[in-house]
């Protein structure tokens, strides 16, 4: 299991999939942030954090993850830093030309709306950067570990 997750994050590519599927997955991943949402999930499986399920329907900006484990409601978010404006890695033509200045400010304007209206719903929000996870994975780890923790959830560090 944990090889055939590796395999499928090597480079960030997708290998061992099939041709045609792995052509609509690049076709995904060059609308948003594919590949650091199946980073964070190899990691959550490795790191045997559980309780978790991946795209939970019907929640404003459609976060990643979910967790909804007993009196724990905590939503992540996994985004890339192109399109979600990431200040750290603000790439050249985000900061450059006039559309992608408005394109990415509007982005990131529905991300903190859809962060507000969730944590009004009593959700605690978590934003990962795909630079955190590529750079520090187990940092992002930790961080999850430590919100469900306070949370009140035991089970994550039990079964490590
Ligand atoms: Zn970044």
């Amino acid at each position: 299991m944990e090889r055939v997750l590796r395999n499928l994050l090597k480079d960030g590519a997708f290998h061992g999939v099939p041709r045609e599927r792995s052509k609509t997955m690049s076709s995904i991943r060059g609308r948003g942030n594919r590949t650091t949402e199946l980073r964070l999930r190899a990691l959550l499986i490795q790191a045997g954090i559980r309780g978790w399920r991946i795209h939970p329907r019907g929640l404003v900006g459609s976060p990643d993850f979910m967790f909804d484990l007993h009196c724990v409601r905590l939503v992540v978010f996994t985004d890339g830093c192109f399109w979600h404006g990431c200040p750290r890695c603000a790439h050249p033509m985000a900061t450059r030309g006039h559309f992608w200045r408005a394109k990415l400010a509007r982005n990131r304007a529905r991300d903190r709306r859809a962060a507000r209206a969730l944590r009004a719903a009593g959700y605690v929000v978590l934003r990962i950067w795909e630079h955190q996870l590529s750079e520090r994975p187990m940092l992002v780890v930790e961080r999850i570990r430590r919100v469900l923790k306070k949370l009140g959830n035991r089970r994550p560090s039990a079964t490590t």
